[in-house]
């Protein structure tokens, strides 16, 4: 039987791969977002350009008892938007609008199930100082200390759709994101994340010079490829899973770590200068036995496998816009 599913954010990195892999599989998709994919057409059946802070729009596009809806529309971007300080209105203000209208009208239209789109930005401060051993256990949550405001509007709105579940048996899984990558993610601009902006700097570096990483670059983080966290949204889907689980990677890498690694999937030798930046907290990790345990999932290749998929396509955009070649849709 064919599906009928909503994307929300299907203009963006993930929601863009999503809506494909869901069209590929036989299910009508409509998406909805401020913007179209930028490099690459929408594999979306319908695509609608508009504003989901708006709650009319909300209600035309969640118009019918969709099979799914997948939200990941959100005011986002890197460290340099997300934990300069200077986008927390925005950031909190613009997505917990978007949030607010959907769970209320998909109520109304009677989705069949809800996936949203939190962020491993939702655990605090306090497990997250020793870049070592962080600690992103799904029950670590509380209290709540997250180092950043777009970590509060994320921590809001999964308590948000918890609290539709209970009171008006909205369907919600909840997948909490840690860092995910690929080719066709915005990687420059200054929204960029961390492995699309070290892949750039890299590809812009000729060999043997020098590039910038933000603090130290002893902090950790740890990084999913696109097509691992589709499979695991799919199977968070399928499941009768109604609380948070982590989507992310558990091999643990230092930002100095990953230029070693760009650079040598580059065949560059490049020297790191650290200048000050936005660094986020000291580490962070996925904490995957939850999601093991209850979905039997886990990544099935390294962070390495990962770049050497992405590195050469944002080379190739560094190529592109040297010789200023406009991306499809840009
Ligand atoms: P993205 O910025 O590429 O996609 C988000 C999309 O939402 C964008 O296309 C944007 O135009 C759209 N959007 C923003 N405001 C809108 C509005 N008012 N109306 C309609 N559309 C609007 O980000 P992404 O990396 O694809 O992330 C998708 C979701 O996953 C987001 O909710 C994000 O917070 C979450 N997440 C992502 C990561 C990651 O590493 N990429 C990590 C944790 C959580």
């Amino acid at each position: 039987m064919v599906m009928n599913v909503l994307v929300c954010g299907a203009g963006g990195f993930i929601g863009s791969h999503l809506a494909r892999r869901l069209a590929d599989s036989g299910q009508w998709v409509r998406g909805v977002d401020l913007v179209a994919p930028a490099f690459s057409e929408s594999a979306a059946h319908e695509f609608v350009l508009g504003d989901l802070r708006d709650p009319q729009l909300v209600a035309r596009v969640l118009d019918r008892p969709f099979d799914a809806v997948y939200q990941f529309a959100a005011d986002m971007g890197g460290a340099g938007y997300l934990f300069s300080g200077d986008n927390d209105a925005d950031v909190i203000h613009n997505s917990a609008l978007i949030n607010l209208n959907i769970a209320r009208q998909s109520v109304r239209a009677g989705a069949g199930k809800l996936f949203f789109a939190s962020s491993a930005c939702v655990y605090p401060r306090r497990n997250q100082e020793d870049p070592e051993s962080p600690s992103c256990r799904e029950d670590s949550v509380m209290p709540a200390d997250p180092d950043s405001y777009y970590g509060w509007e994320k921590l809001f709105s999964e308590r948000m759709y918890q609290a539709f579940r209970r009171n008006h048996g909205l369907d919600v899984r909840i997948g909490r994101f840690h860092n995910i990558f690929g080719h066709e993610g915005t990687w420059e601009g200054g929204r960029e994340k961390v492995p699309a902006a070290i892949c750039r700097k890299v590809a812009e570096a000729p060999d043997g010079s020098e590039i910038e990483v933000w603090g130290d670059g002893n902090q950790t983080r740890s990084f999913l490829h696109i097509d691992e966290c589709l499979e695991a949204v799919a199977r968070l889907m399928a499941s009768d899973c109604a609380e948070p689980l982590n989507i992310g990677s558990d091999e643990m890498i230092s930002i100095n770590g990953l230029v070693e690694l760009v650079a040598s999937i580059a065949g560059k030798s490049i020297r790191i200068r650290h200048v000050p930046g936005p660094e986020g907290v000291r580490g962070r990790n996925s904490d995957n036995r939850l999601i093991q345990r209850s979905l039997g999932w886990k990544p099935t290749a390294s962070l390495r496998t990962g770049l050497e998929r992405t590195y050469p396509w944002i080379a190739e955009q560094v190529r592109l816009r040297s010789l200023q070649v406009q991306p499809r849709n840009a």
